[in-house]
């Protein structure tokens, strides 16, 4: 939706200087707030992480299979969604997992969805012990962006059945619902910022270059179509409306999750209302006979590809540039395909690709210093000097 703003007049100049003090006079309700610049400077590197979206072109599995004497609820597959849908996942897999009363559950993994899949059978009454070969903060998901991306990479919507879209609308809603439980908490776990969308810059210069990464494989298509009214909607900025040198901006006002927190929190959650952690790794699934519970929920995420050689998850990967904190940026933006969100445990910078199969099919988690490069380079300009751009 487009809402033309009321006239309104940018009181200071662009670049670094003037964007960390400028204001916009208004003559109405509306004001973008004075920003901080982001400081983006190869120098400020802390470190670059990778990490692969488990996906799925059905969605993430979630049917029920017997091996041996154990019941196995699977719960993986959640791609580029992982954190945004885990409440939701968790309740299903939750609800799968007590059918016929048992009360004694193992959970595989604690990422994302194995955290959220205990601490929900915990609060439903079960005995819950998590077996893990890596926990926080060394899991796939603490290596996430962190923001609510519900439709990132889920699904391919020429392989769903037709009962996907009403399942993924009511994990998304569920997960939007518990999510806002967690806000206003001691070190901000989860949050809301202001995103700029920022596009067509004033003075025309050409994209940097990025590492070449082969696409192999159709588009993944499964958009965010059906959930209205469930997040604030963004609106376009005129130009004069807002600080930044470009001729298209649109704010929108997203959730965000403080992994670092985030993952703390529900690791300590999870131990002082009961649940038990153990390091443990399975090879295969025969491996899950030895656990002494009858109902196992395989919440493995990209390990799931491994344990049970299922070939149907496919990694996508994605690469984060770290750079220092900047307590006083307050917001994220998105530009030329590189998102920058800023956290408490620093600033993200990453290059989403020009489409969401940039990284498809590709295992290697090794970080590369020449996308990082072209990432941090692709905003600097945002906050130079006009003529620099
Ligand atoms: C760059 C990037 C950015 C992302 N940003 C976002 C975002 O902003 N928002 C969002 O919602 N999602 C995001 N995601 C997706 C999200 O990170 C994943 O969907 C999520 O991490 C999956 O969580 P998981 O718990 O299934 O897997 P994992 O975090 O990989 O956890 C798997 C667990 O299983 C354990 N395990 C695996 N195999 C075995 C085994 N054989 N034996 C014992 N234990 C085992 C692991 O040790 C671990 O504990 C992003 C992903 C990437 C790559």
């Amino acid at each position: 939706m487009t809402l033309a703003l009321p006239r309104r007049t940018l009181l200071l100049g662009l670049g670094a200087a003037g964007l960390a003090s400028r204001a916009i006079a208004q003559t109405d309700r509306f004001v973008v707030p004075p920003l901080a610049p982001l400081r983006m400077e190869m120098g400020r590197i802390t470190k670059v992480t990778v990490c692969l979206r488990p996906f799925r072109a059905a969605g993430p599995r979630l049917d029920v299979e017997k091996v041996g004497s154990k019941r196995v609820v699977h719960n993986y597959g959640h791609g580029g969604s992982g954190w945004s849908l885990s409440w939701g996942s968790a309740q299903i897999a939750t609800a799968k997992a007590l059918e016929g009363g048992t009360k004694r559950v193992a959970v595989i993994g604690c990422g994302a969805i194995g955290l959220t899949t205990a601490l929900t059978l915990l609060r439903a009454g079960a005995k819950v012990t998590i077996y893990a070969a890596d926990r926080t903060p060394y899991t796939r998901s603490v290596r996430a962006t962190g923001t609510w991306s519900p439709d990132s990479r889920i699904a391919d919507h020429d392989r769903i059945d037709a009962g996907f879209p009403a399942l993924w609308d009511s994990m998304a809603r569920s997960s939007y619902a518990t999510w806002q439980t967690l806000l206003g908490r001691p070190g901000d776990p989860v949050a809301w910022s202001d995103r700029y969308g920022l596009a067509d810059p004033i003075i025309e210069t050409p994209p940097i270059a990025f590492p070449d990464r082969p696409v192999n494989a159709p588009e993944i298509r499964f958009f965010e179509q059906r959930l209205p009214g469930l997040a604030p909607r963004g609106h376009d900025l005129q130009p004069g409306q807002h600080p930044f040198p470009v001729s298209r901006a649109r704010l929108s006002t997203s959730m965000q999750f403080n992994v670092a927190e985030l993952a703390h929190l529900l690791t300590t959650d999870f131990l002082l209302e009961g649940g038990r952690i153990e390091t443990r790794t399975f090879n295969t699934p025969a491996d899950l006979q030895r656990l002494r519970q009858p109902v196992i929920v395989n919440c493995t995420g990209y390990g799931a590809r491994a344990l049970w050689k299922d070939e149907s998850v496919v990694p996508v990967r994605g690469q984060i540039n770290w750079l220092a904190p900047q307590p006083e940026v307050h917001y994220g933006l998105y530009y030329r395909d590189v998102n920058v969100l800023p956290r408490p445990d620093g600033i993200v910078v990453q290059y989403s690709g020009t489409s969401d199969m940039w990284g498809y099919g590709c295992e290697d988690e090794t970080p590369d210093m020449a996308e990082a490069e072209a990432a941090i380079r692709t905003i600097a300009p945002l906050f130079e000097a006009p003529k620099a751009l």
